[in-house]
């Protein structure tokens, strides 16, 4: 299985680290062993002095396709949840000056937070999925998904496109402005209309 991320989603996160609007989705992958459950704890890597979070609603592949239409889109789909896609800011902020890819900086163990799975029968119909994320009881970042540059129909028609999508894989869909670095000590935790689905210490 593999994890589908996009990046600079929401404008308002584009603008906070500077970057131009994408005129089609920026995409990039994470290995399964990327994924830490919830209620588990982040240890911060080594590797990087400035771990931040990106909060962001996550959708599981249900029923296999590829060169999926926009209007079969959903049909694809069979659970959401929030999602934490951490990363190493301070190495992907050297990778993209080189021009060069973000694994390094976003694909590390552990780097994929995930929630309890919600199915799409038990929640509202997209983009009724107002997210949140709250770190030490604190209100950090808002998702509104009507606010996305991509929908997410496009979104899985896009990347079917390029990858065959297959049961289980996960579709991380981009965070709302609002991020930042993480410290030992904190808990974060994520909910999806108001109801907590995530938690996570970090080590
Ligand atoms: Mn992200």
């Amino acid at each position: 299985m593999k994890l589908l991320c996009i990046g600079r989603n929401y404008a308002a996160h584009a603008a906070e680290l500077q970057n131009d609007l994408p005129a089609k989705p920026v995409v990039f992958l994470k290995p399964a062993t990327a994924i830490l459950a919830s209620d588990t704890a982040l240890h911060l890597p080594a590797f990087s002095q400035d771990v931040q979070y990106e909060c962001e609603l996550v959708f599981r592949v249900g029923q296999p396709g590829r060169h999926i239409t926009e209007a079969d889109a959903m049909d694809h789909l069979d659970a959401v949840t929030v999602g934490l896609d951490f990363t190493a800011r301070d190495l992907q902020a050297e990778l993209k000056q080189q021009g060069l890819p973000w694994e390094l900086a976003k694909a590390w163990d552990g780097s994929a937070a995930l929630g309890q799975w919600q199915p799409l029968v038990n929640v509202p119909t997209w983009p009724d999925l107002p997210f949140a994320l709250h770190i030490d009881g604190q209100l950090r970042q808002t998702g509104d998904p009507r606010l996305t540059l991509f929908s997410l129909p496009y979104l899985v028609a896009f990347l079917s496109e390029f990858f065959t999508l297959q049961p289980g894989d996960l579709i991380f869909t981009g965070t709302p402005a609002g991020v930042g670095p993480l410290q030992s000590g904190q808990t974060l935790v994520g909910s999806l209309c108001g109801n907590e689905v995530l938690r996570v210490k970090v080590a």
